[in-house]
């Protein structure tokens, strides 16, 4: 099975591709995770990376394609992927499409999960990651089992460097121009599975989403 979740940022593409992954036995995809990693080694890429995210604009489409051509041959996607955050541009997904059909594959479902905007600033805001096991959480909606605590025992949670509302502003500019067209391309290659998240818990969304797939 591979899946494309889209979505704005705050929308819940993370916490839901976790439990997805887990379900479907596929790896998870994250471009965003796969840029953070490259930031925090500090490496050619990562540093380049950085100015852009630090401003929540998007990186370059040819900095992102490379990473996700390479990711997308490595054994463990033989059976599927997830892809969660790409892609976010009408000419990522152009590519993906021709890397895919070369390779004599292709897109099974694309899930938007839409969430309005005034919810994603509370929502990322009060955002906190587990830098062990990758767990999100929210101060408020879907707290950890103590203060700074994570579920699998590790002590200190992480508040990203760019879930701040200044950066929010920009994210979310950034999904209306550059990425929410591709709602209109997956529809017509009638692919695209539209999940209303505002409002929802995490829990409820999930049970939407395993509906889709007759799980
Ligand atoms: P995310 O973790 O998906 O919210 O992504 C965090 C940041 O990484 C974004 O605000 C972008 O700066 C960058 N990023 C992640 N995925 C992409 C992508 N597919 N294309 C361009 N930039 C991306």
């Amino acid at each position: 099975m591979n899946i494309i979740l889209l979505g704005p940022p705050g929308a819940g593409k993370g916490t839901q591709a976790k439990q997805i992954v887990d379900l479907v036995s596929i790896p998870q995809i994250s471009t965003g995770d796969m840029l953070r990693v490259a930031v925090n080694k500090e490496t050619k890429l990562g540093l380049e990376a950085k100015q852009f995210m630090d401003n929540g604009q998007l990186v370059p489409d040819s900095v992102v394609i490379g990473l996700v051509k390479e990711r997308l041959f490595e054994s463990d996607c033989d059976n599927g992927f997830m892809l969660d955050g790409f892609p976010r541009t009408v000419k990522q997904a152009e590519t993906l499409d021709s890397v895919l059909k070369e390779a004599s594959k292709h897109i099974d479902y694309v899930i938007l999960l839409d969430v309005d905007d005034n919810e994603i600033v509370e929502r990322i805001t009060g955002r906190r990651t587990c830098p062990k096991c990758g767990a999100i959480y929210h101060l408020k909606y879907n707290k950890p089992p103590a203060e700074d605590l994570c579920n699998c025992g590790h002590k200190g949670l992480s508040h990203r460097a760019d879930d701040n509302k200044e950066t929010v502003i920009n994210r979310l500019d950034a999904y209306h121009k550059q990425t929410s067209p591709l709602s209109d391309y997956y529809r017509e290659f009638n692919l695209l599975k539209t999940i209303k998240g505002t409002g929802k818990s995490p829990v409820q969304v999930f049970e939407e989403i395993k509906e889709l797939f007759s799980l």
